[in-house]
């Protein structure tokens, strides 16, 4: 046994190489993008709006989504991690701020001096590390009830801070999307914080955080769902347009008879002659194995239901009341957030970043 490899090929994705068109697609809504993001921001007054693009942008690509933002007008822009802050780094323009939250491990260290990012420092062992290194602009994370990332009040040395050149103060949000009484309690003990700490700015909120009003707003809002159509707060409702709708091919139809069962488990049984199509997508394209017999594809205005199980990257439809499908065609996959969220028991969060590698997402 012997591979042969083209050594011009080496180091580029074979894929994209062959200029391989996958049968299964994530249609990207730019226009409904910015304007999700111009409604956060009018909702942000004063204050700068920001753009979590964490989870490669939550699914819908980090890189595409920060180019859109910044050209609207976007300057904060916030990852997780030190890879996904080297993914985007080259595209930040002038004056374009990136934030990694979860701050400088001594793995990332060497990495984090090279790179125009800040870390969000998140605890006495990053501060000093950050400190000794003589590392700059750095943000800091306090955390006033989350109990997950950040100083704890309680114990907040505050000469810790002494010599940090911090840009942003942040803390981040426990329940924004509900009332709850935590939103007032964090609000109090950050505007407290704030008051002590010298940053160049202070930041509170999140999606749902906006929606909350204006003193949840300090200096700059950090939205990730709702400006991708998630909605993270009952405000967003019918203001907040959805960006993401996967597509998939039709890769066979078929006739089944009363009687005969569809797919694994043969959950489905059809009661009359029907006309089926076979679907490229699956659960391990973030299509939820749940969605069995409770999801649906769309074609204009069909509603077109996914009968039997969804297996890992194949899905069956009912086509009986479209004749005119057929194999190469292309249907939409009905992903309304809120609604899949609630048929799921997944949140928006999930349905989005679980949307996975084999999509081509192309934007309009
Ligand atoms: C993910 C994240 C956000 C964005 O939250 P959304 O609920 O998606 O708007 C903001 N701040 C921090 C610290 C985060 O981790």
């Amino acid at each position: 046994m012997h591979q042969v490899v083209d050594p011009d090929l080496m180091g580029i994705p074979p894929l994209m190489n062959l200029n391989y068109q996958s049968p299964l697609r994530l249609r990207l809504d730019r226009a409904a993008l910015l304007s999700n993001y111009r409604w956060l921001g009018e909702r942000c007054g004063q204050a700068a709006c920001g753009a979590a693009i964490k989870a490669n942008g939550y699914g819908l690509g980090a890189r595409e989504v920060m180019a859109h933002l910044a050209g609207a007008g976007c300057r904060d822009f916030f990852v997780a991690t030190w890879a996904e802050a080297l993914d985007v780094q080259d595209g930040l323009g002038e004056a374009v701020g990136l934030s990694v939250l979860h701050g400088v491990r001594p793995e990332d260290m060497r990495i984090a001096l090279a790179s125009p990012a800040r870390p969000v420092l998140n605890s006495a062992e990053q501060i000093a590390r950050w400190k000794e290194a003589g590392g700059g602009p750095c943000d800091v994370m306090i955390d006033t009830g989350m109990n997950r990332l950040g100083l704890s009040l309680s114990d907040l040395d505050f000469s810790l801070l002494d010599g940090l050149e911090i840009d942003t103060l942040m803390s981040h949000l426990v329940a924004a999307e509900e009332e709850h009484y935590l939103n007032d309690v964090q609000l109090m003990l950050f505007g407290d914080i704030a008051r002590r700490v010298t940053a160049k700015r202070y930041s509170l909120a999140n999606s749902a955080g906006i929606c909350r009003g204006e003193k949840f707003l300090f200096d700059l809002a950090r939205p990730g769902l709702a400006l991708y159509g998630g909605i993270a707060h009952p405000e967003c409702e019918g203001n907040i347009r959805p960006v993401a709708t996967p597509q998939a091919e039709i890769l066979q139809r078929r006739t089944v008879r009363g009687g005969e069962s569809v797919g694994y488990g043969a959950t489905f049984v059809a009661d009359r002659t029907m006309e089926t199509a076979t679907i490229n997508l699956g659960y391990a394209d973030g299509y939820a194995r749940i969605l069995s017999g409770a999801g649906t594809a769309l074609k204009d205005e069909a509603r077109l239901p996914v009968i039997g199980r969804v297996s890992m990257d194949l899905v069956t439809i009912d086509v009986t009341e479209r004749p005119d499908l057929k194999e190469g065609d292309w249907v939409d996959i009905d992903y309304d957030l809120s609604f899949t969220a609630l048929l799921t028991g997944l949140s928006q969060y999930e349905l989005l970043t679980g949307l996975g590698q084999r999509f081509d997402r192309y934007w309009v």
